[in-house]
């Protein structure tokens, strides 16, 4: 049974006093909830204070992204060896308002991949539709070349290290969901690819989180439909409480097998 995993993606949110008495309220509030896997994801100015205070808790840090280069003249960027000094077990890998914004392509998003596995830590890989897309029935499409690229040479052993998201663009941030059923089809045909692409076993594994206007009202729902095995969480992740409810409401999906 897959252990469900909530990860919280602050964005461009948190200074130092914003984000210390956020992490401390969701590591004091999740000492007692068992069977969730729990991540925060500051941006990287907060990474080490954050690391500091769920340092020896169950709350694991994680970065909202990477270069895939170890060092060199890459102004502005941060390395995986930066991440890991600051205790990072999770590297967020193509969300889609860095393939946007940034134009990152397939083929970066593929070598962060490699890179973040290299250095054993977790990527967390996120594919997704645009709404366009998904109007032209173009969502199947979309995250299957998505998923092959990102995946793109990386070993069927390698793959059950892997996290996936799936993240339909049209429900970041807009308070929109996916339904249940339109979330757990993609996953259960991303789940499909990744059998055909490492192993039955892998796919049976590895975890694929929703992502998309998760709050604590929807989190039930989605979390009990077949194949989501967590969240990725952004607006809501902001509220210790509610990311907290959030967090609980997995826990309890996660327990009852669905
Ligand atoms: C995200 O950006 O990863 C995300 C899911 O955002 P939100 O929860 O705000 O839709």
């Amino acid at each position: 049974m897959r252990t469900p995993l909530v990860v919280g993606n602050w964005k461009m949110h948190g200074t130092l006093a914003e984000a210390r008495p956020l992490a401390t309220a969701i590591r004091d509030g999740t000492k007692r909830v068992k069977g969730v896997d729990v991540a925060v994801c500051p941006p990287f100015t907060a990474l080490a204070a954050v690391g500091e205070i769920v340092r020896e808790s169950s709350v694991r840090l994680g970065a909202q992204d990477c270069h895939a280069e170890p060092s060199g003249a890459h102004t502005g960027e941060v390395s995986l060896p930066m991440l890991l000094e600051l205790g990072c077990a999770f590297v967020i890998v193509g969300h889609s308002e860095r393939r946007r914004e940034i134009g990152e392509s397939d083929a970066v998003i593929n070598g962060k991949v490699h890179a973040v596995l290299a250095q054993g830590l977790t990527p967390i890989l996120c594919v997704g539709e645009t709404g366009e897309e998904r109007r032209q029935g173009l969502t199947f499409t979309t995250v299957e070349g998505q998923l092959r690229a990102g995946l793109a040479g990386v070993t069927p052993d390698a793959i059950t290290r892997i996290v996936l998201a799936y993240e339909p663009v049209w429900a970041i941030g807009t308070g929109v969901n996916a339904t249940p059923g339109q979330a757990s089809e993609v996953h259960g045909y991303l789940r499909g690819l990744v059998s055909e692409l490492a192993s039955k076993e892998a796919a049976q594994v590895i975890r694929i989180l929703y992502g998309g206007s998760v709050k604590p009202e929807n989190t039930g729902e989605l979390m009990a439909a077949p194949d989501i095995d967590g969240a990725l969480v952004g607006g809501a992740s902001l509220n210790a409480q509610g990311f907290l409810q959030i967090v609980r409401k997995a826990a309890h999906a996660g327990a009852r097998g669905d």
